[in-house]
């Protein structure tokens, strides 16, 4: 009875899926928000794709032979998959449904193919957040600016751009990252308010239930 108790009361999760064209703030917005959140974890994928140099095993992503992603998508291991850039890349089911059970957060970084898939699969649970640059030059200022990437790779990023700026209006919210201390927080009041719904809050029924009760009585005794 504890137990049932304790879970009727633990809030169900949110998953957060933020996208943006590249350059747009879509890292820093999810960087910035994983320090500031408590209750929010990053989805780690699987992917056959090599691993890099700066990255770690079970932190960036957990690499697999293409077999073995293959069994995983196969054997219904995976939420939602895809192949990107020649690579496979998929969202563990299991840890998702733990974090959401356990009230907890979750945030994806996967392509707009895998958005469109976990939207399908858990229409009640994805919120879709699309981060717009307040204009191209800026976009290519910054992209410049992170010096991460040769021309030919900036080039390139924005013809994916293109692309992925069509698909915007599948989004639930939109943010125009302008000023980068007011988009950080239109995104903590997007997951403020999602962390309300109702759908969210199991617990609140019982709530309604006793104010319920206790007004009827009130009602009755004047
Ligand atoms: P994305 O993940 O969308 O490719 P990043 O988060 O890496 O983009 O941002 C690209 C560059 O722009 C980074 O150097 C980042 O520090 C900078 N940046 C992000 N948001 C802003 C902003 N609002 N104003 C100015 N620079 C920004
Ligand atoms: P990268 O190889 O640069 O880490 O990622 C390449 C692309 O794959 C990015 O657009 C990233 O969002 C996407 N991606 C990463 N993980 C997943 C995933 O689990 N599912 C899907 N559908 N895309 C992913």
């Amino acid at each position: 009875m504890a137990g049932d108790d304790k879970r009727q009361s633990v809030r169900r999760g949110v998953l957060l899926v933020i996208s943006s064209p590249s350059g747009a703030g879509k890292t820093t917005l999810s960087r910035n928000l994983l320090e500031a959140e408590k209750n929010i974890a990053m989805s780690v994928s699987v992917t056959t794709r090599p691993r890099r140099q700066s990255e770690i095993e079970g932190s960036h992503y957990f690499f697999k032979s293409v077999p073995e992603f293959a069994f995983m998508r196969d054997s219904g291991q995976l939420l939602e998959w895809a192949e990107v850039h020649g690579n496979f890349y998929g969202t563990p089911r299991d840890a998702v449904m733990k974090a959401l059970a356990q009230g907890q957060d979750v945030l994806f970084d996967i392509d707009v193919q895998g958005t469109h898939q976990l939207a399908a699969a858990m229409p009640e649970d994805v919120v879709r957040v699309f981060v717009l640059p307040p204009s191209i030059d800026e976009m290519r200022r910054r992209l410049k600016r992170r010096a991460e990437d040769d021309d030919a790779t900036i080039i390139r990023r924005l013809r994916t751009a293109e692309t992925e700026l069509r698909h915007w209006d599948d989004y639930d919210y939109v943010i125009v990252n302008d000023d980068l201390d007011r988009a950080f927080s239109e995104l903590r009041a997007i997951l403020d308010a999602e962390r309300l719904r109702r759908v969210r809050r199991p617990a609140i029924k019982r709530l309604v239930e006793q104010l319920q009760h206790d007004l009827a009585a009130v009602v009755a005794a004047n």
